[in-house]
């Protein structure tokens, strides 16, 4: 067993708690969701053996390459695609995937619906808000949100459960954050997934269900590319 591993994942479980306890939301636990993106399998084992289930992956095709032979030895993994996802890998993802979350415009949101149709697999969903408006990111508009989650629902009777955003670099996320637990509330949603290693206590202070860390947990990450 590695132990740094399994004292990672304990030292991130016990802010996450802390957090938790201090800003007094939500009633549930907050869903840590391990960044695995880039890692091999051979790292993700050790947080295996020490007990996480619920991985998120920002590609299809690379999680394609890893989770289909750890989830032979573990059945109860909790896959959530995190990164774009462009419609002609739906049929993968939804094959794949446990929890898409995000989902961010009209033609995403029909294909998903067909795919999970044909495969038989209901999946629950997220639409992703793009709350800086960021021309690099993806995203619907904070201003469009709403809408689209009715829209995603009553039109393409997609399990809409939450919504997820990544806000700005390099400027105090707590206001972005703010805004998209207003949104959450105006549409009706359960969960919000907002939050990575460098501000998920902000994140569960603002009512965030589940945060999304990666380096935090399994280092960092070569260089796109690299
Ligand atoms: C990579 C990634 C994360 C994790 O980021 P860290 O800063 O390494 O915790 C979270 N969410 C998304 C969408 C990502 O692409």
């Amino acid at each position: 067993m590695d132990t740094r591993a399994a004292d990672r994942l304990d030292a991130i479980s016990q802010r996450i708690a802390r957090a938790q306890e201090r800003f007094g939301a939500p009633p549930e636990r907050v869903q840590l969701v391990a960044v695995s993106k880039t890692f091999a399998a051979e790292d993700i084992i050790p947080f295996l053996e020490a007990g996480q289930r619920v991985f998120g992956e920002n590609r299809v095709q690379e999680a394609q390459a890893k989770w289909p032979a750890l989830r032979q030895a573990w059945p109860d993994i909790e896959l959530h695609l995190i990164g774009p996802l462009q419609t002609n890998k739906a049929r993968e993802a939804v094959a794949l995937f446990d929890v898409i979350e995000t989902v961010d415009r009209e033609k995403l949101a029909s294909t998903l619906a067909a795919e999970m149709q044909r495969a038989g697999r209901k999946l629950p969903c997220f639409v992703q808000v793009n709350i800086g408006l960021e021309e690099q990111k993806a995203g619907i508009a904070p201003a469009e949100a709403v809408a689209f989650v009715e829209r995603c629902r009553s039109v393409h009777g997609l399990d809409i459960v939450g919504l997820m955003c990544i806000p700005p670099d390099g400027v105090p996320p707590g206001p972005y954050f703010a805004q998209l637990a207003e949104l959450g509330r105006a549409a009706a949603v359960a969960s919000l997934s907002m939050g990575m290693s460098g501000d998920f206590e902000v994140g569960i202070a603002m009512g965030a269900t589940h945060v999304r860390v990666g380096s935090a947990l399994f280092g960092h990450r070569p260089p796109l590319g690299a």
